[in-house]
């Protein structure tokens, strides 16, 4: 799949990563997140995708620009809970109360309670939430985080051959890796996608990978971002 990205050229984490001609070229291996959510904001704007309430404005408001700004959060379209990845796009900018109320639904389910709040109001959407949720059953709440079609199908790919792991990014294991293992006990697969550039270096879903290869399980997803290349050591 191709990561969204600016459509102009630009220089990211002080010359660390950069965008030539459709393409991020990372010249070291740093916070992958962070660069996501920085072009996330680029792209995607300030304003709360659900809501709409604005959150960048050069007029009146801009007194109280820090405090807008500080209510402003980022989504994952897909929940992380579901293994959503942090990339762009799957990032939105959110404000803090669509973010919380949307908690762990997939984006059809909060569209659908997005809905009836503006027909019902708030109060309304809070208890159909709570509602929605309690009306599953821990069979449908197990299909629920076993559903492989949370992602666009052209988002994955294969495992690669040779997957290059840069083991100095990253403390593999402790508490992500246990939350891992935890979810696989319950639901028989791995809630992180593998993203890795498009010449095969992973840049996020470590411990995921590592505890795929500790089970000898395929129960995890790869997504490879066709216009991402690393092109800094490999230590
Ligand atoms: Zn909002």
């Amino acid at each position: 799949m191709f990561l969204e990205l600016p459509n102009y050229n630009m220089s990211l984490k002080n010359g660390a990563a950069e965008i030539n001609e459709g393409n991020l070229y990372l010249h070291r291996l740093l916070d992958f997140d962070s660069i996501m959510v920085e072009l996330a904001y680029i792209m995607y704007g300030k304003d709360c995708y659900y809501c709409k309430r604005k959150f960048s404005t050069d007029s009146e408001e801009l007194k109280d620009t820090k405090k807008y700004f500080s209510k402003l959060t980022i989504d994952h379209l897909i929940p992380k809970e579901f293994g959503g990845p942090t990339i762009t796009n799957n990032l939105r900018p959110t404000c803090v109360d669509c973010n919380n109320t949307k908690g762990n639904l997939l984006p059809y389910e909060f569209q659908y309670l997005q809905d009836k709040k503006r027909e019902e109001g708030v109060k309304e959407i809070k208890r159909e939430i709570k509602q929605y949720k309690e009306s599953l059953s821990d069979s449908q709440e197990r299909r629920r985080f076993g559903e492989l079609e949370v992602f666009p199908e052209d988002w994955l790919t294969e495992c690669p051959n040779n997957l290059l792991v840069n083991l100095s990014i990253l403390n593999p294991l402790g508490l992500s890796y246990r939350k891992i293992q935890n979810f696989y006990k319950k639901y028989r697969r791995i809630n992180k996608v593998v993203v890795f550039s498009k010449n095969g270096v992973l840049l996020d879903g470590l411990n995921g990978y590592l505890f795929a290869k500790y089970e000898g399980t395929d129960r995890i997803h790869f997504i490879m971002l066709e216009n991402v290349i690393y092109d800094g050591l490999i230590i």
